[in-house]
């Protein structure tokens, strides 16, 4: 999609009404009008003539499923509408996202081979959103590589090198990211340019890292290990093992100031810079409580796959949130 391209969409009244299908038209919620500032804002992510987007996500019955689904439907079935059909390790309930029923089919058992291609048929333009396991990621992105179906890999783990290596040679558009919160990633890419355009620019200071995650999560955070990563090219000479992970629920409610109703959902980072004399300090903090960044990120880059998909453009079909960043035109979280 072009900065034209973006420029020349249409204000949401006078865009031609799109086709949604049959089925997910009648089942789309009275109740999933989404909020008017983000339906302006998200509609500059798709060009005026574009149709709404399917969107299947797997496994919606996890945490960050359940979320992109609510996003999915919050965003409104002009930009997209949610498949009612999702994958899970195993067959489970039908569950009611904002009023559409979704089925839930294992993807272990049966031929979910064949279940994509009757959806993509029914679907077309469909865009598969993988939230799954770590150790589901290989296979299943096997699956939507066999079967040519887009797709956006949100989970994070498995063999990646594979993963990318699998996407590359299949040549099938898909967005690989682990971590799709927009202004993180924004944040993250931002510290990667100074540290390139100012190498050593923080020469002798010196970098405490403190980073707080439910207490479930035992490894320091990949984007923990991103930014230092960037602050030792501008000098600060900062061991990775010596981040402090704060995992325990006094220091979480106390120190931290994490809500209670987010201990079990959410990821502070600070990043705290002392001159050599201790007369200049700097301090960067990045907070996230919940799911919904990652989820609106999500959607963006499902809406941002299609509009290649349907575009054609370029050679590239690997993509990151960068990629999806430079679009621009999202909603803000
Ligand atoms: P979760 O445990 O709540 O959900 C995982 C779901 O996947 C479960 O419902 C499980 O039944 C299902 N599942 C298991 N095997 C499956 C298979 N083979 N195919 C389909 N579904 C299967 O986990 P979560 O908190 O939702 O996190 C999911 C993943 O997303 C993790 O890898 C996590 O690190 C990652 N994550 C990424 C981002 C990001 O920004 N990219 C943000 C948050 C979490």
């Amino acid at each position: 999609m072009s900065s034209a391209c973006l420029a020349r969409a249409a204000p949401l009244e006078t865009r031609a009404r799109p086709v949604v299908p049959r089925r997910a038209r009648a089942e789309a919620p009275r109740s999933a009008a989404p909020r008017r500032g983000a339906r302006a804002m998200a509609s500059r992510v798709v060009c005026a003539a574009s149709a709404p987007v399917p969107i299947m996500v797997n496994d919606l019955t996890g945490k960050m499923g359940r979320a992109v689904a609510d996003a999915v439907v919050a965003r409104g079935a002009d930009q997209c509408f949610l498949v009612p059909v999702a994958f899970s390790g195993q067959a489970k309930d039908p569950v009611d996202v904002g009023g559409v029923r979704v089925e839930i089919k294992s993807v272990l058992d049966g031929d979910p081979g064949s279940v994509l291609e009757s959806l993509k048929q029914t679907y077309p333009g469909m865009i598969v959103v993988d939230y799954t396991l770590p150790a589901a990621v290989n296979k299943n992105a096997e699956l939507y590589v066999r079967h040519e179906t887009p797709f956006v890999m949100g989970t994070t783990g498995g063999d990646r090198e594979k993963l990318f290596a699998d996407v590359l040679k299949s040549k099938l558009p898909a967005v690989v990211a682990p971590q799709m919160g927009k202004q993180v990633v924004a944040f993250q890419a931002a510290m990667r340019l100074m540290a390139e355009n100012f190498p050593g620019a923080f020469k002798g200071y010196t970098l405490s890292v403190t980073e707080s995650h439910q207490s479930s999560k035992v490894d320091t955070s990949g984007t923990a290990k991103a930014i230092v990563q960037s602050f030792n090219d501008l000098g600060c000479g900062f061991d990775i093992e010596d981040v402090e992970l704060v995992r325990d629920v006094p220091t979480q409610l106390g120190r931290m100031n994490v809500p209670e109703e987010h201990l079990l959902g959410h990821a502070y980072h600070t990043y705290k810079l002392t001159s050599p004399d201790g007369t200049v300090g700097f301090e960067f903090q990045h907070n996230v409580c919940g799911r919904s960044i990652y989820a609106e990120g999500t959607v963006d880059a499902a809406l941002f796959l299609a509009q290649r998909v349907a575009s054609k453009s370029g050679d590239k079909t690997l993509f990151d949130m960068i990629d999806v960043l430079k679009e621009g035109g999202m909603v803000t979280n």
